[in-house]
């Protein structure tokens, strides 16, 4: 018989893996708030159009990346590969910038992209980032970037290398184009295929290639684009720099940071950990000053980010395997039906009242097995009923950690709870 596996590039979250997702992700939308940022949540998967038109036609992810079909009617439809064009489309959509000037939004969300899997790159990943729409001025910039930097330091990463650049504003990018090309052209047989096919059509494509030889060629002979920056791009880029020195979070600038998606202009950013490795980079973002207009709305300035969970948890080291699982606070042994039916009764009345949590038996064990999975539950308490304890209208009650027992009547068990209690859950 054939055994299924989860696709190439997927993991599942086991019961261990998602007590420590849900911490994170908690974190992040206390982190959030602190900073005034809303959560958005857009539909799984959208018009092939937007991200083609969004992203860029050419870029790794159109071309190659995107898991599209055409449905039953027609449409053609593609899982999200990032969320910057769906939140643009909802804003639109939504006519935010009616309800207020500036909209600063946050997402935590589920990607697709047909990679090649290995460490820190899967096929579905997950992100958390921000996109804050409205406002063209340096102050928005080192607020998003002061964000990314901020949220690594509160999970404890080390080693961050905050990188930044100014790409500039749209009216050079023909002229970098030219002299980018021309940079690179005695260089081209260096390249790969593909780079060279990029080199004529959008030379900035080539910044996409993961490559290590194309890197090393653009290294080394890429001109760079400050020496086109207009005077207003390099006073926007030194105002951001200001207020990052102002809160003081340290940043190398990397003139050759120029990251290769169609949308973005001025700022781009990327923040890695030197513990990372090869797949070093944890989060990437930039300014798209053009992206609301190029999908139909009024022009709107913008910037935001986005950052890999996988990474995050890569970077901080954690084995999420062998974690005690907090399960549960009572693990009801239960010795027979009439037993069963009581156990059932009494747990709900401990969960809604009390808050505690409480597994019943529903495999009719032995005790000593049931006591095993109380255990295994990670229990504090195990509460043991057959038939004699119902006749005498008591519960046993054992202290899983001293080992003690206790015989308590039926109507006082919530008052084990009543005081404080050392319970598993997070607010004790
Ligand atoms: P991007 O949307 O490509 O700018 O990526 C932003 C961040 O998402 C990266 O810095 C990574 O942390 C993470 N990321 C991107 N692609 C993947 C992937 N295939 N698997 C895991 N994480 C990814």
């Amino acid at each position: 018989m054939k055994k299924f596996q989860s696709i190439k590039g997927t993991k599942d979250l086991l019961p261990e893996d998602t007590i420590l997702w849900r911490e994170v992700e908690m974190a992040i939308h206390n982190f959030m708030q602190l900073y005034g940022y809303g959560e958005i949540r857009t539909p799984v998967f959208e018009q092939t159009e937007l991200f083609a038109r969004g992203i860029g036609e050419g870029t790794d992810i159109v071309s190659k990346e995107m898991y599209s079909w055409i449905d039953q009617g027609g449409t053609n439809l593609t899982l999200k590969p990032e969320l910057t064009a769906p939140v643009v489309r909802s804003y639109i959509q939504h006519n935010l910038s009616g309800k207020s000037p500036i909209n600063r939004l946050y997402y935590i969300d589920s990607l697709f992209r047909r990679e090649r899997p290995q460490k820190g790159r899967l096929r579905q990943f997950h992100q958390f980032g921000i996109e804050a729409i409205g406002s063209e001025y340096p102050e928005q910039d080192a607020e998003v970037i002061s964000m990314a930097y901020k949220i690594y330091e509160m999970f404890g990463v080390d080693e961050l290398v905050v990188k930044i650049n100014s790409i500039g504003s749209p009216e050079i990018r023909q002229p970098y184009l030219q002299a980018l090309r021309e940079s690179l052209e005695s260089h081209s047989d260096k390249l790969c295929k593909t780079c060279q096919s990029r080199l004529g059509k959008n030379a900035l494509r080539l910044f996409d290639c993961k490559s290590e030889s194309c890197k090393g060629v653009l290294d080394k002979f890429a001109v760079t684009i400050d020496t086109l920056l207009t005077e207003e791009d390099k006073k926007h880029f030194q105002s951001v720099l200001k207020y990052l020195d102002a809160m003081k979070i340290p940043y190398i600038h990397d003139i050759k940071l120029v990251r290769g998606l169609d949308y973005y202009t001025r700022t781009t950013f990327e923040i890695a950990s030197r513990k990372l490795g090869a797949q070093d980079a944890l989060c990437g973002g930039g300014r798209y000053d053009k992206l609301v207009e190029e999908f139909g709305g009024k022009p709107t300035p913008a910037i935001g980010f986005a950052a890999g969970i996988e990474r995050l948890f890569i970077a901080l080291d954690i084995d999420d395997t062998n974690k005690p699982l907090p399960l549960t606070d009572v693990y009801f042994v239960a010795l027979g039906d009439e037993a069963v039916k009581v156990a059932f009764e009494i747990a709900e009345k401990l969960r809604l009242e009390k808050g505690i949590a409480v597994t019943v038996e529903t495999l009719q064990r032995s005790m000593k097995a049931q006591m095993r999975e109380a255990n295994r539950n990670n229990a504090q308490f195990a509460f043991i009923i057959g038939d004699n304890e119902i006749a005498a209208n008591k519960i046993i009650v054992k202290t899983m950690k001293s080992g003690e027992q206790q015989e308590v009547p039926i109507d006082k068990i919530d008052e084990l709870f009543s005081t404080e209690h050392d319970c598993n859950c997070s607010d004790c």
